[in-house]
């Protein structure tokens, strides 16, 4: 987990990793995955800084990121902050991410 700051650098650059083959952290699955950020769009490059990015299958993914979203994109979010709260505040977290989950 990176320090709580408020600003990115103006070149900071989002990792796009592609697809490896290896185990979905969501399902277990075996399968070629990609990385998803969890928190999106504005907030796509917190997700990136802090970490909460999450291997998925590209299935899982299609899942998530056409249609209607599946329930456990919401339990996401949630574990998510979680993980960024075992080392800031969710004070931290709002003014991050705009909003609180939990
Ligand atoms: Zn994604």
């Amino acid at each position: 987990m990176n320090e709580f700051v408020t600003k990115l650098p103006r070149n900071y650059k989002i990792q796009k990793p592609g697809k490896q083959f290896r185990q979905s952290e969501l399902s277990g699955l075996y399968a070629n995955c990609e990385l998803h950020h969890v928190f999106q769009g504005k907030n796509r490059k917190w997700s990136d800084y802090y970490g909460l990015v999450i291997w998925i299958t590209e299935e899982e993914h299609r899942l998530i990121h056409t249609g209607k979203k599946p329930d456990w994109v919401d339990g996401l979010h949630r574990a998510y902050q979680s993980k960024y709260e075992l080392y800031c505040t969710r004070e931290q977290f709002r003014q991050n991410f705009g909003r609180s989950y939990l």
